[in-house]
């Protein structure tokens, strides 16, 4: 059974990448942002607590999210291990999940905050259908316009430099410490998150003496548009996770 953890600030590609490991791996994908977003979505009491922390402009507690993260875990049906993104989010929690599991690894997505920048400002998402796009990485064939629905394409209202830059630092301050946590027990790969979504996920399982990657697997996956272009093309996540 394998148990890691991925750290990455947003537009890292983290998603992406816990997906691709899980699919491989057969490990269950946890991811907070997406329970949230599964709660708000069914109207269950969790997600209207979301909901109105949201709409509040405040974050989720570390409380509700260590909550929810020991009711997922308690599911057991990580028969073959899971990977986790989202928490732990501060020191405590850190404390906790490594007392209560055996981890095997934490992968820790680096990229540069100018990089960070640069790629969520190109962040568009279609106002009828609500796809994502990426004007670097997968652009629509007619600018300003969905491929699929044709709508107009609108930026994130949080998408700003100045939002960003809180929520940067904001990532910092609390991932730091967390990352010194599992530092010092050695469990850290860090990984660069600026070339292509293959190559990265193939130095992610060199460093974690994994098999690498099949070929293929990635289209088949569909987690990613260009990234698997032969010709080695960087590319960037199609679809990439809201809250990673
Ligand atoms: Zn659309």
């Amino acid at each position: 059974m394998r148990k890691y953890v991925i750290m990455g600030v947003q537009g890292s590609g983290k998603g992406t990448q816990a997906r691709m490991l899980a699919a491989d791996l057969d490990l269950v994908h946890i991811a907070v942002g997406d329970i949230f977003r599964w709660n708000v979505q069914h109207h269950t009491k969790l997600g209207a607590q979301v909901r109105r922390t949201m709409a509040a402009g405040l974050l989720v507690g570390d409380e509700l999210v260590e909550g929810v993260v020991r009711d997922r875990l308690t599911q057991h049906d990580w028969n073959y291990g899971f990977i986790i993104d989202g928490f732990p989010r501060n020191e405590r929690q850190a404390e906790f999940f490594l007392e209560s599991y055996d981890i095997d690894g934490v992968i820790h997505l680096d990229l540069p905050d100018s990089d960070v920048r640069r790629r969520v400002l190109a962040r568009r998402l279609c106002s009828g259908c609500g796809v994502d796009y990426n004007l670097i990485a997968s652009s629509p064939r007619v600018p300003g316009q969905c491929d699929a629905c044709g709508s107009a394409l609108v930026r994130r209202e949080d998408d700003t430099e100045e939002a960003l830059a809180v929520r940067l630092r904001e990532y910092h301050e609390k991932t730091n410490p967390v990352l010194a946590i599992f530092r010092r027990k050695e469990y850290v790969v860090t990984v660069d998150a600026r070339p292509g979504a293959e190559e990265i996920q193939q130095e992610i399982r060199k460093r974690l003496n994994l098999p690498p990657l099949r070929r293929g697997a990635v289209a088949q996956n569909g987690v990613t548009r260009r990234a698997a272009s032969a010709d080695g093309t960087r590319g960037e996540p199609a679809h990439q996770d809201a809250a990673s």
